[in-house]
């Protein structure tokens, strides 16, 4: 099959279109035949690698990605085979005490496509049979790729883990990457008032397309925290969704008493220093998370079918120009997400 993959660390000049083996689907497994994936951030951190990664070489990126069922593995229907589908990239076991109360993100040999394993930069990929999930007739591959990581990631951070409640005001730092313009939506959709601090006029006006109610540009704006707490009558907003990190000083000082700090990554850098008197003063409350687990994946994506949820596409690349599309994300210009068409 052909693949983007890699034999070492380094820029997007160490991605290789070429060819590799078909890998065969085990015991519960079904094989992808991919049409579209979607490239997330992490796909840059796994190609630059980190201290510790351990990749089995070659390895291929991707964690999004949608396609249809070509071949199933041992003790999956067969029926299956030619089904569309849309893959939820986190791998769980089922079996441990996690998996079992329906926490499978926290799984103990949890396991995210495109990192700890081969991903979707590629023809065909092995998956979980669980994990390929129904696709509806007439929707989108791409559409869904695009969606599935990012919706996914913040569904779980906003409505899950941070319960977020009609009337609630949330402030969204960042306009244009893929889990903000998720965030911004969903928080819309869940009856919230959305501020967005957002680095330039035209990423504010995609953020504003989505729904968002009060933008921000930091370029004009740098101490935008003291605009945030004017704008909420001197009170702060009752959720930050703060996924740069080195912005934290900023969103506690944004945030009301008692206010929630919702973190899924950091942008910024993963090292930063903090105020502590800005938690314990006002009550703060830091929410981390990474991914979502099979609940989360069903709830969002049947949102994002019925299009009441849409996720932005920036730009599709064909396959073997995934060089182009890391350039451009890792510049920053991209407004939503960028995927991957896989002929
Ligand atoms: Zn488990």
């Amino acid at each position: 099959m052909k693949a983007v993959l890699f034999y070492r660390h380094g820029g997007p000049e160490v991605l290789e279109y070429t060819d590799c083996p078909t890998p065969q689907p085990g015991a519960s497994e079904v094989l992808v035949r991919l049409r579209a994936t979607a490239l997330n951030r992490l796909d840059v951190w796994v190609r630059n690698g980190w201290p510790g990664i351990k990749l089995a070489y070659p390895h291929i990126c991707g964690a999004d990605g949608a396609g249809e069922i070509a071949a199933v593995g041992p003790g999956v229907d067969p029926a299956r085979v030619g089904e569309r589908v849309v893959i939820n990239s986190n791998l769980s076991c089922g079996r441990c005490l996690y998996c079992l109360a329906g926490l499978d993100n926290r799984c103990e040999q949890w396991e995210l496509l495109g990192e700890t394993r081969n991903g979707t930069y590629a023809e065909y990929v092995v998956i979980p049979a669980v994990n390929a999930y129904p696709l509806p007739a007439g929707f989108d591959e791409h559409a869904a790729a695009a969606a599935a990581l990012v919706f996914h990631t913040a569904w779980h951070s906003l409505i899950t883990r941070a319960n977020l409640r009609p009337g609630e005001s949330v402030l969204v730092v960042g306009a244009s990457g893929g889990v903000n313009t998720a965030a911004i939506q969903i928080a819309k959709l869940a009856g919230a008032t959305v501020y967005v601090i957002g680095s330039s006029p035209q990423k504010l006006e995609l953020a504003k397309s989505l729904g968002a109610d009060y933008l921000i540009d930091r370029s004009q704006e740098p101490d935008w925290h003291k605009v945030v707490y004017q704008m909420t009558g001197r009170r702060g907003v009752d959720v930050v969704v703060d996924n740069v990190g080195t912005t934290f000083p900023q969103s506690f000082r944004a945030a009301r008493k008692g206010g929630r700090i919702l973190t899924v990554g950091n942008t910024g850098g993963a090292k930063f220093e903090i105020d502590n008197r800005f938690i314990f003063g006002k009550h703060l409350s830091i929410i981390g998370s990474t991914m979502g687990t099979h609940a989360d994946f069903a709830a969002v994506m049947e949102l994002v079918f019925k299009g009441a949820l849409k996720p932005v596409i920036d730009r599709t690349y064909p396959l073997s120009e995934a060089r182009l599309a890391h350039q451009r994300l890792e510049a920053g210009e991209q407004m939503g997400k960028i995927t991957l068409q896989i002929e």
